[in-house]
């Protein structure tokens, strides 16, 4: 049998880690199993996942009612080309997030991870406007801080990230508005959200007959720093941007799903986009697997008697069976009225222990949005590469607890079936982290 430390070399000879610098990173750490809200490392140590692994899992690890879907699933139809053919469980995923996603988003593009779903809608969108004769609609409008994923086109959305200095001469132009960030407790909400409204009107005054849309990450920005803003305000953005007949883009790729306490961001802020990103907990967090929803308008001005004018993507894996089997499963999951009062639960333990680390010298902006919650340790440093970052993580890592800040933000995202104990010993481990860390 391959020991531990053998595997680990084999890692460290073929493997390339995402988001990873291997010069200076701690090994991975492997994991054996997982079960419900716990990882369990090849040497036997658990750690209490907070962050969902990456955001994705929705109802734990692992989930048996998930697992036996894709298992039935596996001996039925794994896998069909989408072109020219169709299956049962992309169908029905299909039309249950159709009835409950904000009314009129209807029509799904499928795509396989977070990135894709956000491709898939800006190409859409300036599909849309070329099938429609205007092709001189060119500009796409994003938030400062946001982040959309790793390709080209999320890239460009999310250049303000600082993940992209080596590409910035590859992307495309997106114009960017400031981003009204929100915390308990901010007395300067509304001045920044009048700042950013006023670009925003700037913008459509100057650019708005050549605009594409406007591509945001609805309530919460997540790889930014768990930024918030006011449903207030995303609804203000979409009101204006429907006057101006701009379209709206909203990545729900982190948000969706309940994270946010709402079953979507979007029905927070009361807010209907013309297309909508998902992916990550599509499937509960068990397979790769995107939707990019729009309005049945959208779909309507690419149909045509020529190819021309139809939507010429479309991913090996589009719609994957598997996939689609599992996100059925998940969706039974979600609907259920005990992850209701999980979500409400989890919040309502975030509230508590953030309102009394808010009195801590050392943190500052603590802030809470449904399941998701985050606080910034002090200091002058801020951003993804604050070098409190690595130390955090090993601080959480050596104590059994998964938890990545990004920077010196530490945020909980957790799955649905953490207890509030294990939330507790959580919050425990940040205020042991803010005494002797800051
Ligand atoms: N959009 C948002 C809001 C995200 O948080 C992410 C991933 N963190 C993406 C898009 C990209 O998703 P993926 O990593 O699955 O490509």
């Amino acid at each position: 049998m391959t020991t531990i430390d053998e595997l680990l070399a084999l890692d460290r000879r073929h493997v390339w880690h995402p988001f990873t610098q291997a010069a200076t990173a701690p090994a991975p750490i492997p994991i054996r199993s997982a079960r419900g809200a716990h990882l369990i490392a090849a040497d036997g140590r658990d750690y209490l996942d907070l962050i969902s692994s990456w955001w994705v899992t929705l109802h734990g690890h692992a989930h048996p009612a998930i697992a036996a879907a894709v298992a039935r699933q596996a001996a039925e139809l794994e896998q069909v080309i989408f072109a020219g053919f169709t299956h049962e469980p992309a169908i029905r995923v299909a039309e249950r997030i159709s009835a409950i996603l904000p009314t009129g988003l209807e029509r799904v593009f499928y795509s396989d991870d977070g990135s894709t779903s956000v491709e898939v809608a800006l190409k859409l969108a300036y599909q849309y406007w070329w099938n429609k004769g205007e092709p001189r609609r060119h500009r796409f409008l994003a938030f400062e801080g946001g982040y959309h994923g790793d390709t080209f086109g999320a890239m460009s959305a999310g250049r303000s990230s600082g993940f992209y200095k080596p590409f910035h001469d590859l992307l495309f132009a997106v114009d960017l508005l400031p981003y009204p960030e929100t915390w308990n407790g901010d007395p300067d909400t509304e001045e920044k959200e009048a700042t950013s409204l006023a670009m925003l009107e700037a913008w459509i005054g100057r650019h708005g007959r050549e605009a594409v849309a406007l591509i945001m990450e609805p309530l919460v920005q997540g790889a930014g720093g768990m930024r918030l803003c006011r449903p207030e305000f995303v609804r203000t953005v979409a009101d204006r941007l429907k006057a101006a007949g701009v379209l709206l883009i909203l990545d729900e790729v982190m948000t969706g799903f309940g994270r946010t306490g709402a079953t979507f961001a979007s029905l927070k802020a009361g807010v209907t986009p013309d297309l909508i990103c998902l992916s990550k907990g599509l499937t509960g967090g068990f397979l790769p697997l995107a939707a990019t929803v729009c309005r049945q308008e959208i779909y309507e001005a690419f149909l045509g008697g020529n190819f021309e004018r139809a939507f010429a993507h479309g991913h090996s894996f589009t719609a994957n069976a598997l996939g689609c089997a599992a996100a059925l499963a998940s969706l039974d999951l979600l609907q259920a009225p005990e992850t209701a009062a999980r979500i409400a639960a989890i919040e309502s333990v975030h509230r508590e222990r953030l309102a009394r680390l808010a009195h801590h010298p050392g943190l500052a902006r603590p802030r809470v949005c449904g399941t998701i919650a985050a606080v910034s340790f002090g200091g002058s440093e801020q951003g993804y590469n604050a070098s409190q970052g690595p130390r955090l993580r090993a601080f959480f890592l050596e104590r059994g607890l998964l938890l990545r800040p990004l920077g010196s933000v530490v945020y909980l995202l957790p799955p649905y079936c953490v207890s509030d104990e294990e939330l507790h010993r959580a919050y425990d481990a940040i205020e042991e982290a803010a005494q002797t860390l800051t």
